[in-house]
């Protein structure tokens, strides 16, 4: 028996899934994510929306969206999933 609470392996993906879109992690850990995303649908859809949200950004903006901007990005993500994201 353990005290560890149950982890499906969600909050962890979370915290990374801003790299994932911004290419930021390896390829290792960008497959980790999205490999725990395609067993959990909560997950799914927040990376599809931070995807979106990020191909927006780089629509309107052209290879390199400014920091302030990516700022906005996230500051929206983390009103709709209610809590600041961390990175
Ligand atoms: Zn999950």
């Amino acid at each position: 028996m353990t005290n560890v609470p149950h982890d499906c392996g969600c909050a962890s993906a979370r915290l990374r899934i801003g790299f994932v879109v911004d290419r930021e992690l390896n390829a290792q850990e960008c497959a980790e994510v999205r490999a725990h995303c395609e067993t959990c649908s909560e997950c799914a859809e927040e990376l599809r929306f931070v995807d979106r949200l990020s191909d927006k950004v780089r629509d309107a903006c052209g290879e390199c969206p400014p920091e302030d901007v990516k700022a906005r990005v996230f500051d929206a993500v983390a009103q709709k999933i209610g809590r600041p994201l961390q990175f």
